[in-house]
């Protein structure tokens, strides 16, 4: 059984550091799936772990291109596949990104389900006030358990 968590930031620089804890401790062909209503800061969070893996580039939505690739410590594979929704997820060659060099987020992942693999770590951020949100991170699969008890500080 996954066993979820969770971490409470109180501004945007709050969830930019939690992101950049995650980038800095992200490996090869590791995979997130992050999802929140819009505001929630999904941006924001990948744009801290952008920073965690040393990328020099500004990381924005990735609404109109579906999948955005930044260069760093190692790659960033940026995607938000919720225009992929009408045609039932089509598949564009996700895999070679999951089991590519660099760390994936993926937005609206629920969209892809069928084509994600069986681990994974999934975070799901909810804005509890104007400032606060809460982030539940939940591991699926031993990497992940691993990379939670790291970003817990255990
Ligand atoms: P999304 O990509 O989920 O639509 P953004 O990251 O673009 O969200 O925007 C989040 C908005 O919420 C920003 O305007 C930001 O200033 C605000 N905000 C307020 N508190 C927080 C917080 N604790 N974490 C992240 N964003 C926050
Ligand atoms: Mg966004």
């Amino acid at each position: 059984m996954a066993e979820s968590f969770t971490f409470i930031t109180r501004s945007p620089e709050e969830t930019i550091s939690l992101g950049e804890r995650l980038g800095r401790a992200a490996q090869p062909s590791d995979l997130v799936t992050l999802s929140g209503d819009l505001g929630a800061g999904k941006t924001h969070f990948t744009k801290g772990i952008a920073e965690g893996l040393e990328v020099k580039r500004v990381v924005n939505s990735p609404t109109f291109t579906i999948i955005k690739e930044y260069k760093g410590r190692l790659p960033l594979y940026h995607m938000d596949v919720y225009r992929l929704e009408e045609q039932g997820g089509e598949d564009l060659g996700f895999e070679e990104y999951f089991e590519g060099e660099g760390l994936t987020v993926v937005e609206w992942a629920e969209i892809i389900k069928e084509q994600l693999p069986d681990h994974f770590l999934d975070i799901i951020i909810r804005r509890d006030s104007d400032t606060q949100r809460t982030f539940t991170f939940t591991p699926y699969g031993e990497r992940y358990i691993q990379l939670s008890k790291e970003l817990q500080g255990k």
